[in-house]
């Protein structure tokens, strides 16, 4: 049964939706734009052909619909009944340009792989970005997760973030107006991030290319990078690591349906066949309680949820959870 409804929001639009440049598709397959390839539909996906089609997008749109951006989705969880209103995906022309503006300065666009960052710093002898060549989002996520691998992190080199946000309207927002900290940053949950200017420093290529092949090959030993996954489930609790307890708590290679803790790294949760959104969830808060019972410590998700349970297979919150 269908939760929602893309061709009813669409004509609830109106005509001002013929003058976008950009893509509208109504009950978009968010199996598609996952890693993990599972979850419901969008109601209406709208992908932007730049910023000022972005912008006259939000000003149209009703101040009531939900509104929710996704990068390349290598973090997302979303729920079987799919996610209400708007989910906003960038374009690759407009918003995919990586490219240098000045001495160590890089300018990259939300929807541009991190990779491609690591890759064009490592190609003009600017140190400092390695760590994203392991990372599988988009700086878009980067910048929203504050993504960060091998003593490396969003926050270090960021020096400028441009964003819209719900009304339509354009802000530049600094390192410290970011406010931010592990895997989070303080400002609005509202505001998609278009672009950012990054600073690096010099150094030699070839110190950069050892550093690149060193975190590719520590990922493809300790991670399950060619499965359906999420990338790290939850967060490290202060002085502790997530995938420690998970182990000590027994639940390396447990199951629901389709769902799996890796048994590579109990932290990573793998679609291992035609898990649903429930069975990820589910396996998450089975997690969670378990390690909350062996080592009294609750485990917070990384991973972002999104969208609506299909009635009857709601997940709630572990047992010990306060609020979710
Ligand atoms: C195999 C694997 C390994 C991983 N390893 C790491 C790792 O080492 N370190 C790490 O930090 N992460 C890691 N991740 C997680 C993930 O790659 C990062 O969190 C990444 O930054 C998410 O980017 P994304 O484009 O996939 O965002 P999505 O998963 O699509 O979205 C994640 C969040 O970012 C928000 N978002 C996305 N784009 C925008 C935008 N333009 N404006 C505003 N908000 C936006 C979304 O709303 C959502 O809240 C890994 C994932 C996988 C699958």
């Amino acid at each position: 049964m269908k939760q929602v409804d893309g061709e009813k929001l669409l004509a609830s639009l109106g005509e001002g939706v013929n003058q976008l440049r950009g893509r509208l598709t109504p009950d978009a397959s968010m199996e598609r734009v996952t890693w993990f390839q599972a979850g419901g539909l969008a109601e209406l996906m709208f992908q932007p052909h730049d910023v000022d089609d972005l912008v006259t997008f939000l000003k149209l749109l009703p101040a009531e619909v939900p509104l929710t951006v996704v990068g390349v989705g290598s973090n997302l969880l979303v729920r079987d009944g799919g996610i209400p209103g708007v989910v906003v995906r960038l374009s690759a022309k407009g918003f995919g340009q990586v490219e240098l503006v000045g001495e160590n300065l890089i300018r990259a666009g939300a929807i541009c792989p991190d990779k491609h960052i690591a890759a064009m710093a490592m190609d003009n002898g600017i140190g400092g970005f390695a760590f994203y060549y392991g990372i599988p989002g988009s700086i878009g996520g980067a910048l929203r997760m504050n993504a960060g691998a091998n003593g490396g992190e969003t926050s270090q080199r960021v020096i400028e973030v441009h964003a819209v946000d719900r009304q339509g309207n354009q802000h530049v927002f600094s390192k410290e107006d970011m406010g931010y900290s592990y895997r989070h940053t303080s400002v609005s949950k509202d505001l998609i991030f278009t672009h950012a200017v990054f600073e690096g420093y010099p150094e030699e290529r070839a110190k950069i290319r050892a550093e690149m092949d060193a975190v590719r090959q520590h990922r493809e030993t300790v991670q399950p990078i060619k499965e359906k996954t999420g990338g790290s489930t939850f967060k490290n609790p202060p002085g502790h690591s997530a995938w420690k307890l998970i182990d000590d708590a027994g639940c390396r290679g447990l199951m629901n349906g389709g769902a799996q803790m890796s048994s590579l790294h109990c932290n990573f949760m793998i679609n291992i066949g035609h898990a649903t959104g429930y069975d990820l969830e589910y396996l998450g808060e089975m997690v969670r309680q378990r390690v909350f019972e062996h080592a009294g410590i609750k485990l917070e998700w990384e991973i972002k949820r999104l969208g609506i349970f299909m009635p009857g297979r709601e997940v709630r919150p572990f047992q010990g959870a306060t609020t979710e």
